[in-house]
This record gives C-alpha cells, structure tokens and sequence, in this order.
C-alpha cells in the first residue's frame, strides 16, 4: 500500500513538474492552429520554444475572439500573444483584435500601419486597442524571436518568419535566382484588384525544412509577382489556400512555383472553396492531402469539398468551431495534421530543399 501510494506521489510530482512555461507548451515542436472564424481567418502559430504569432483575428463581436481565446489558453496553453500580424483592413482578418485585447495581453502588433491611398479603414477602435508595441511590417521584415539566441548556441534548428511582400511591394529576388521561364510564360492577368487585398501581408514560416506560406488575402496579379519572373517563395511543405479559396486569388502560377504538400483552406459555409480554386489545388500533383476549415455548402450547386475526415466542421447550423492543428516535429523532418473532432491524424514528410 505503502509503495503504491509512494508511486501515486511520485507521478503527481511529475506531473506538476511538467514544465508549463508561462508563454506555451515549450516541447520541441512548432504547431499551428487554424482557429474556425466563420470564413475569416485568425492562423495561430506556437513556436518550439513557446512563442505565438497569430495572423488575424477573425471577424468583429464576441464569437471569434472568444473562439481564438479558447484556442490559444485551452490548447496552446497561452497566456499571451506575443505577435499579432493583421494581414490586410478588411473585417473578416482586423475585427476581432479590439475584442480580443480584452481577453489575452498582445505583445506587437504588425500591419501596414496608415498608408497612402489606403483602400480600406479599419478605424480608430482598430489603431488605439491595448498592445504592447505597434509596428509597420515591411516587405523582408522577420519576426524578432527569442529563439535566435538559443539558435546562436546551437541548441535548436533554425527558425525564422519572414514578410515577403505586403503593400504591393515585394522582397527583391535574390542574386543569381534562376529564371521561372517555364511556369511564367502561362500567366494570364485578371482585371486590377483596387481593394485592400491586394495590399496582403505574403509571409514565410522557416523552420529546418519545414516550410509554411500564408498570403493573406492576396490577390491574383499581386501572388503572380511572388513568383514571376523569379520564385521568391521557393518550394513549400503546407500552403495556407489563398482568400478562403476564392477564385480572384490562388493564382496556378503560385501552386506551381512553391509545390505544395499539404493545403488548409479558411472558408466558410458558403464562403470561399470556389470551384476554379479546388481545380487547380487537385491539378497540383504534389498536394497530398486539402483540409478544410468547413464543409462547402454554397447556394449555387458549385459544391466541391475534399472528404469529410479533412473537414474540421460539416454542420452549417450549431457550428461547433472545431479547429485544426498541425504540428511538426523537433527536428522539421515531419508534421501531422490533425482534426481532433474527427479522430484524424495524418504525418508528412517535409520535403528536402
Ligand atoms: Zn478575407
């Protein structure tokens, strides 16, 4: 009795002893979340060593900060938001900051502060909610992590999170980058896109081999400069599809240049998934496996939807905001992907580059 009582202290002390960092689960791994914001987009990403950046915050009320909250302190284990990157002004990516302010500190914030010919307004509420810090993200600004110190001691594989274009402005190719002839010559123009999208925030998370690019809400003509006449994106392992999958996004170009494994799609129930989009995503050979954030359920009959074990909410009614999460192992070799609802659960290999 005595020695099992002894080993029921003991396990209890491991237990408690299990490090719960104050900022995240610092276990090696670097995991995303898609949170289920209803067709906007709210993208939280932990680092290894415990560090969030979330892109977006989903739409204004209460119901997406508050699904973003849960998320971030229930399974990332979050006390705080130490990067907040609003992609573009418009309601479905900016809406939920203010609100979520109040729920969870937020370290900086990043955006394309108040520029010229700014298209859209996301308002004052929007420039004055509480944060730590505010700064202007430019086309090659990468996130100060702390990690880079514990990279310096070479403890851990490099990681890095980088803006590759934003404003319609773009990172310059790199010296002796070869020509992307080939796929370019294909492109075709769609009409000028005057909107706030085109001015996206385009970022790239690095970490070993794994790769992560998620474009905003970029537009067709603008995702054409990200990879023509040079690919500035390179290869990917996990393509966040553009714009919820609408079709003035999601350029054929963009898919063929950076060659993605895995999809995750941020649509709604009737947003986004536009059948020209799921075309060109099951014509890339190289993806594996679409996930959606919801099953598609649009009006027009145009329904197209990868199977149901990669849809994180079917219902269109009571939806029960079921998120998705990916997780990559310490050494960036493989990630799964995982829909808890659904008891799914794939692994994938990073791609060598
Ligand atoms: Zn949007």
């Amino acid at each position: 009795m005595k020695a099992i009582l002894a080993l029921f202290t003991l396990s209890l002390l491991v237990v408690m002893n299990t490090p719960q960092a104050e900022a995240g689960i610092t276990d090696g791994r670097l995991d995303i979340y898609w949170v289920d914001v209803e067709g906007g987009a709210a993208t939280l990403i932990v680092t290894p060593q415990g560090e969030s950046v979330l892109i977006d915050t989903g739409n204004p009320g209460i119901r997406d900060p508050q699904r973003i909250f849960n998320v971030a302190t229930r399974e990332a284990r979050l006390t705080k938001i130490d990067h907040l990157i609003t992609t573009h002004y418009h309601r479905d990516h900016y809406g939920g900051a203010a609100q979520l302010s109040k729920l969870i500190p937020i370290g900086t914030v990043w955006d394309n502060g108040k520029f010229e010919d700014m298209p859209d307004d996301p308002g004052e509420e929007y420039f004055t909610f509480k944060a730590e810090g505010r700064q202007v993200i430019n086309p090659g600004t990468t996130l100060p992590f702390k990690l880079r110190q514990a990279e310096a001691r070479n403890r851990v594989i490099p990681l890095t999170f980088t803006c590759l274009g934003t404003r319609k402005t773009f990172i310059p190719a790199p010296q002796g980058a070869r020509s992307n002839k080939a796929i370019c010559k294909d492109g075709r123009p769609k009409d000028r896109d005057g909107s706030d999208n085109a001015n996206s925030v385009v970022m790239l998370l690095q970490f070993g081999d794994f790769r992560f690019y998620d474009g905003g809400d970029v537009t067709w003509n603008q995702e054409a400069k990200l990879v023509c006449p040079v690919n500035l994106i390179g290869r990917v392992d996990v393509y966040q599809v553009t714009h919820h999958g609408l079709d003035s996004s999601n350029n054929p170009l963009v898919l063929r240049s950076v060659l993605p494994t895995v999809t995750v799609m941020n649509n709604g129930v009737t947003k986004g998934c536009a059948p020209e989009v799921f075309a060109t995503l099951t014509g890339t050979p190289s993806i594996k496996a679409m996930y959606q954030v919801h099953k598609n359920m649009r009006p027009d009959g145009r329904v197209n939807n990868a199977p149901d074990e990669y849809i994180a909410n079917r219902k269109a009614e009571e939806c029960e905001a079921n998120f998705i999460k990916l997780s990559v192992a310490p050494n960036g070799k493989s990630y799964d992907v995982m829909i808890p609802v659904n008891d799914h659960k794939a692994t994938y290999k990073t791609v060598k580059k």
